[in-house]
């Protein structure tokens, strides 16, 4: 294990030591990368998919800054109960009995779902998806190996001992005894923190998924999967652990302690850990219960390509909140039109040096790095170089100072206005590979998605708006108001003259 710099810089905010800090990989030119994964008893809200994009354009910036990447994902399908705290009932036992179903369908059907949600915003396949309840034998070894000095068994099951690790709840900032929400009514716990590593099935009762343990039938605690699978996978320490904002508090604290426990160590597994913040909504925290589900689909059904919402989150820094609103949603679908407008007319050009010439800002440190000659006498290629490197420098900042898309959206931006055809696609290609948008594959048509509840289909209204084309040019404006109107009322909105060429656009 050495401490080998980063290729390029990469400062990343580490919420243990609450800092910026460079990257160092535990294994020279690797990185591995655990993201805590859904809880698969329903179906994901854009919040939780808001989790992945960020762990994705984390991958996706390891692997632009030359690291071999592993990137694990869990799913968790056992263990996890209504409340993080260790209260309620397990989530997928409780669905299953509302729905009548057996747990094993219901975590098929809602990993399956939260996949198509994956792709749909293009977050690329991780090394690994680790399943929980693939690994309940290595789940029961791991607690058998901390449960003499650090566990104590009570009716219920087997807990952990926050007293028996050295400063715990570090993570979360906040006092063993008084964390919000963990005051849990188990009796003969030690402490309020103190968690279930084990679980045991109640006298008279069956559950649907139940193992044998020294500490009888039942079901690992939630947070065991993850220190069980991240080492297994990824090894003891790796680099980076993430999760969203609520995990900083109960979950990843636990996964430390654990960690600390079966290592015999203060080390706490990874050596950077960071956590997205919330998707909001204006009328509070976003939740699978309440109000409107916002699920992808919801917005694809509204007629909102679901890279948009990609898109969405990027314009903001994954560490601050997002407030979602629909008219939100629809700027980021604007702006992700402009962009894959601007690339498709770039692909249309033939000659590639078309476009060149507006470059005006050569840096310092640029021109100490070119010989006199060429600078005395610039090509097109020369011209080029000059915006390569400065393109690329400050997309490369940008990204490297802890994720910050925001900005490296603008550059990619400017990247599609600068230098010649043949460098202008490569920078798009090469800034894409972070950013995720698909924006070499995405065409302008489709970006236009059918609401599901529009009645009318696209080739019925391109066939109305030639007939109103037809009567304006003969100047018969009753006729053309006549089709105009007979268009908004089924949904259309006619933009005539929309700078960006969308002639329509069907109303959700
Ligand atoms: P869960 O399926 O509840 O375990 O959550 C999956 C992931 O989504 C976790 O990393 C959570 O921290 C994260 N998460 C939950 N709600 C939100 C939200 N509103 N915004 C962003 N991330 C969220
Ligand atoms: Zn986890």
């Amino acid at each position: 294990m050495t401490d080998a710099p980063a290729p390029t810089a990469l400062k990343l905010f580490n919420s243990l030591t609450r800092q910026l800090e460079e990257f160092r990989p535990v294994h020279p030119g690797e990185a591995r990368v655990y993201s805590c994964g859904p809880t698969v008893y329903n179906y994901p809200h854009i919040g939780n998919m808001r989790a992945y994009v960020f762990a994705d354009t984390l991958g996706r910036t390891l692997s632009f800054k030359g690291y071999k990447l592993t990137h694990v994902i869990n799913i968790t399908d056992v263990g996890h109960l209504t409340d993080d705290a260790d209260a309620g009932e397990d989530k997928m036992e409780k669905m299953a009995a509302e729905k009548a179903q057996s747990i094993w369908d219901i975590a098929r059907h809602y990993t399956e779902a939260y996949w198509a949600d994956v792709k749909a915003l293009n977050i690329r396949q991780p090394a690994h998806w680790s399943i929980a309840t693939d690994y309940v034998p290595q789940m029961i070894e791991f607690a058998k190996a901390i449960a003499d000095k650090h566990c104590y068994e009570l009716e219920g099951g087997l807990y952990f001992d926050t007293s028996t690790v050295t400063d715990y709840g570090a993570l979360a900032r906040a006092k063993t005894e008084d964390g919000e929400g963990r005051i849990e009514e188990v009796e003969g716990k030690r402490h309020a923190a103190d968690f279930a590593i084990w679980r045991k099935t109640p006298a008279g009762e069956t559950r649907q998924m139940e193992w044998d343990s020294p500490w009888g039938r039942g079901a690992p605690g939630w947070h065991l999967e993850c220190s069980v699978m991240s080492e297994a996978l990824l090894g003891f320490p790796f680099d980076i652990h993430t999760g969203g904002i609520d995990h900083r508090e109960i979950h990843h604290p636990n996964e430390i302690a654990q960690n600390q426990a079966h290592s015999c160590s203060d080390a706490s597994g990874a050596r950077i850990w960071m956590h997205n913040n919330f998707l909001i909504e204006r009328s509070g925290k976003m939740s699978k219960s309440a109000g409107e589900f916002l699920r992808l689909q919801l917005l694809i059904d509204k007629g909102y390509h679901p890279l948009a919402y990609r898109l969405m989150c990027l314009q903001a820094h994954y560490r601050s909140e997002l407030e979602f609103s629909w008219e939100g949603l629809g700027a980021a679908l604007t702006r992700l039109k402009r962009l894959v407008m601007a690339i498709e007319k770039l692909k249309s050009v033939d000659d590639p040096y078309e476009g060149f010439g507006d470059f005006t800002d050569p840096s310092e440190d640029f021109w100490t790095e070119r010989n006199r000659a060429e600078r005395a006498n610039p090509t097109h290629r020369f011209a080029d170089d000059m915006i390569h490197h400065k393109l690329s420098r400050a997309f490369a900042n940008a990204i490297g100072d802890d994720l910050n898309t925001a900005i490296a959206l603008t550059v990619l931006e400017d990247a599609i206005q600068k230098g010649s055809n043949n460098l202008r696609h490569e920078l798009v290609e090469r800034f894409d590979g972070v950013l995720g948008l698909g924006l070499l594959t995405l065409a302008r048509s489709d970006l236009r998605i059918r609401p599901k509840a529009a009645t009318i289909t696209e080739s019925e209204i391109e066939a109305i708006l030639t007939r109103r084309k037809e009567a304006r040019a003969v100047k018969d404006f009753a006729t053309s108001d006549k089709l105009r109107d007979e268009l908004i009322a089924a949904g259309v909105e006619v933009m005539d003259g929309d700078p960006l060429g969308w002639d329509w656009r069907l109303e959700a």
